[in-house]
């Protein structure tokens, strides 16, 4: 049956701009018509008057074995399989909150692998998810205890094979603390694989950038010089405000350390980084979108934040950008973009509808009423419904 989006307006990924819907008709898991004249009674329809359209979120930075508010470190050492229940949780709000794709960047104790798997096995509710597998670091290195810890280049590639192995899609590296021959034996591992490559590289950037890495996560405050090499050589970079920003303002309601508060506030008056975005921006350097959830104080379902911090540090200048991050360019980051990421005819069918007007008021974005995924209707009245069961594909394996 097909199901028919009427009215409103929808946004326009490719363009940047938001335009009137006449119509979006939806089959199977793709989109098959827009602003068509309808013919057929075979159909569901959805009214959006009043209502806007966007191609589903993407957040290219989570951890879903992380509840989003708990320590980081004890979450990873004593939760146990309570954290697959966590990432049943993360699943669940992460598409409530309009996420459609999401991208697990270092799953402790495998948990990504089992989210991915839920949602393909129409198990759970949930966002598309593509997984890093363990990101690698060096031994005691950042996150080491929820990493997959590895030394000299020999070691490096067995680490990143075991996670090609085990099905990740992505390479996470903690570049942090390694050498060039290290970062690079890292990076040419995971290319040989098949696999993107992704960093958290601090202060080890310019040796990742150098190393020819597809992402950065966080992003800094890097030179002239630098920026052009990331331009150069058509690296993303993923911002990740959240954190920062939500434990230096809200930290104190979720009753965070006052020290961690402190630090984070610290943080935030040190622009150099919001600057150094900026200039990565305008110089053409390619942004997409994270929240790096599952830290504290960032839950799966706060996109919002991200979004409004972006603006008000001048990362990017306007409502229409921001969207552009997270649908069409978070696509073209995942090299899913002849798939998904906008409105179009032979897309996948990853379709959110807002209550109320997204053009004007930013704030919409968190009114989810409706969400599709490959076609799935997946949260109907802002809650998630879980799939037939007769559609649960028993017995799938693990691995990709
Ligand atoms: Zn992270």
């Amino acid at each position: 049956m097909a199901i028919v989006i009427k009215g409103g307006k929808r946004f326009n990924s490719t363009k940047g701009t938001f335009e009137q819907n006449k119509n979006i008709v939806i089959e199977g898991d793709k989109i098959v018509a827009l602003d068509k004249e309808l013919t057929t009674e075979n159909q569901r329809t959805v009214d959006a008057t009043g209502k806007t359209i966007i191609p589903g979120l993407m957040n290219l930075h989570g951890h879903f074995a992380w509840d989003g508010f708990s320590d980081l470190e004890k979450q990873t050492r004593y939760d146990g399989p309570m954290g697959y229940v966590k990432a049943a949780r993360g699943l669940r709000a992460a598409v409530e909150a309009g996420v459609t794709t999401f991208r697990d960047l270092a799953c402790v104790h495998d948990t990504g692998f089992f989210a991915r798997q839920a949602v393909r096995d129409g198990l759970l509710p949930g966002p598309t998810v593509y997984v890093c597998g363990r990101a690698v670091c060096r031994t005691g290195g950042h996150i080491w205890w929820g990493n997959r810890e590895a030394d000299g280049s020999d070691e490096i590639r067995r680490a990143v094979r075991e996670q090609a192995r085990g099905g990740a899609d992505w390479i996470k590296l903690m570049a942090h603390g390694y050498t060039q021959e290290e970062i690079t034996a890292a990076v040419d591992q995971a290319h040989q694989e098949g696999r993107p490559i992704t960093t958290d590289a601090g202060e080890w950037t310019a040796q990742a950038v150098k190393a020819g890495v597809d992402c950065i996560e966080h992003g800094g405050n890097y030179s002239d010089e630098l920026i052009q090499e990331i331009l150069d050589k058509k690296i993303w970079v993923v911002p990740t405000l959240s954190p920062v920003v939500l434990q230096a303002r809200k930290g104190h309601e979720w009753g965070m350390k006052q020290s961690v508060i402190e630090r984070r506030n610290k943080q935030l008056k040190e622009s150099g980084r919001h600057e150094g975005l900026v200039r990565a921006r305008k110089a053409g350097v390619k942004l997409t979108f994270g929240t790096d959830s599952g830290s504290p104080v960032v839950p799966h379902d706060a996109i919002l934040p991200e979004m409004e911090a972006l603006l008000e540090f001048g990362i990017f200048d306007s409502t229409e950008q921001v969207l552009q991050a997270a649908t069409i360019r978070a696509a073209e980051c995942l090299r899913i973009a002849d798939k998904t990421g906008s409105l179009d005819i032979g897309k996948q069918a990853d379709v959110v509808v807002l209550n109320g007007d997204l053009q004007t008021d930013l704030k919409i974005i968190e009114h989810v009423e409706t969400v599709f995924v490959r076609g799935h209707w997946m949260v109907e009245n802002g809650q998630s419904v879980l799939p037939d069961p007769r559609d649960f594909q028993t017995f799938a394996n693990v691995g990709s």
